[in-house]
């Protein structure tokens, strides 16, 4: 998806939010070193729940604005939590330790990136007209920290005597082949 893209349906997604935690100009808090910190109940990330086992707890985020080298406006935001993914063989869960660490230049929404821009892959870009939306970006961050199939590194030994007959035939068969992927 490129970065327009993304962007929009973050624009779309926040228009329909009534979630508070916001910063009225992203640019400004970036300009003048700013700190939001605090914590998001996962119930409130409703994109993350199909993946999950269950839905409770919170995360804790960090966000931090600072000016880069170049006078570029800059976020860096740290997320950490733990999230019971749900296991791709078993379906049971997997707790996943959460370490989002990011760094995102703002630029102005519709502002045009050079290629090199585009392509250097030492920077992400965050396209603003103004307002972000905390929990929104939060949950972006975490859906791209999450690994794509999750699941037990010893699937099936303990969990199958849990499961009793009800082990996933999926599961089984995945296990005769080792580890795919
Ligand atoms: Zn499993």
């Amino acid at each position: 998806m490129t970065w327009k893209a993304k962007n929009n349906i973050i624009q779309g997604l926040s228009r329909n939010s009534s979630r508070l935690k916001r910063i009225s100009d992203a640019f400004a808090f970036a300009r003048d070193g700013r700190v939001l910190k605090g914590t998001l109940p996962i119930s409130g990330f409703e994109r993350l729940h199909d993946l999950l086992t269950e839905i409770t707890g919170e995360v804790a985020y960090h966000l931090q604005g600072f000016k880069g080298e170049r006078g570029e406006f800059m976020l860096r935001l740290e997320v950490t939590g733990t999230l019971p993914l749900a296991c791709q063989r078993c379906l049971n869960a997997v707790s996943f330790d959460l370490d989002v660490d990011s760094l995102l230049e703002l630029v102005p929404e519709g502002a045009e990136l050079s290629q090199d821009e585009l392509e250097d892959d030492t920077r992400d870009f965050l396209p603003l007209a103004s307002e972000l939306d905390v929990a929104e970006f939060v949950e972006d961050e975490i859906l791209l920290a999450l690994p794509v199939a999750p699941r037990h590194e010893e699937c099936g030994l303990p969990g199958a005597a849990d499961a009793g007959d009800r082990i996933n035939p999926f599961a089984a068969l995945s296990g005769l082949k080792g580890k795919p992927n």
